[in-house]
């Protein structure tokens, strides 16, 4: 039988292309090719009644992040407004990527955030069966091409430590909520992503968990990094963090209350 033709995850057209995770202009940059991505432990796990996060910490996966790709967006968007964004965000990126310390204005901290948050996307459908990120979500993504405004991004140069660097990914999604009804499948509502390439470092949260963004980002904001989403009015330097900093940021998606 013939495999359904999937649609695409942002305009739901066919033609559906490769999105690359990392995009090659990543790889040209970077000093090594070995490449790792993470996903943290089970997809969905759930614990109590309410704020019921359970993960893993990171662990290193075979493959080369810098080859893999999800099928999940069609050739209008990704040679389309994507490439657009992708093209603009090379210049304000690459730097950063290499190490060098700058200062991002308003404008560029939105564009960062929307590179990001498209990515985070994109990889929430490596799996389609555990996907976090909704629809109304992606379709904010497309129309607006600015993040959904309760998503959280973060962004910082790190010190290029063995874990984190030169290139890693990691995503964990989990369900928020009350205890379902039983017989009901349980659909993970929020996600978490940790993206790093060379000296580049992002996070990227969201979900429709209730109360689950502010109290994560409540945490996040203490650790160090920049936050670029809800993007500051004024230039914001990129702070630096070090792997252990990255590595806080994927526990504490596990102990919101
Ligand atoms: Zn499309």
């Amino acid at each position: 039988m013939a495999k359904p033709q999937g649609k695409c995850i942002f305009c739901g057209g066919s033609r559906l292309t490769h999105e690359h995770i990392m995009p090659a202009w990543v790889g040209r940059l970077l000093p090594e090719k070995a490449t790792g991505f993470s996903k943290g432990g089970p997809a969905v796990r759930r614990v109590g009644d309410t704020f019921t996060i359970e993960v893993t910490p990171p662990r290193a996966k075979q493959g080369n992040l810098l080859g893999k790709t999800v099928r999940c967006v069609c050739l209008n968007c990704n040679g389309g407004w994507m490439k657009a964004i992708e093209d603009a965000v090379i210049p304000v990126l690459g730097p950063i990527v290499q190490g060098e310390s700058v200062k991002l204005s308003p404008d560029q901290q939105k564009l960062v955030a929307t590179w990001a948050a498209i990515r985070a996307a994109v990889y929430d459908r490596d799996d389609k069966k555990v996907s976090a990120v909704t629809q109304l979500d992606r379709d904010h993504l497309f129309h607006s091409r600015f993040p959904p405004e309760s998503w959280l991004i973060w962004i910082a140069r790190n010190d290029g430590g063995k874990l984190w660097s030169p290139s890693r990914y990691w995503h964990e999604i989990a369900y928020v909520g009350p205890r379902p009804k039983a017989g009901q499948p349980l659909q993970a509502n929020c996600h978490l992503s940790v993206m790093s390439a060379g000296r580049l470092s992002i996070w990227v949260a969201g979900g429709e968990g209730h109360q689950f963004a502010p109290a994560l980002g409540a945490r996040l904001k203490t650790l160090g990094g920049t936050q670029i989403w809800p993007a500051a009015r004024t230039s914001v330097d990129v702070a630096l963090v070090d792997d252990e900093v990255l590595t806080d940021i994927t526990l504490n998606f596990a102990i919101v209350r």
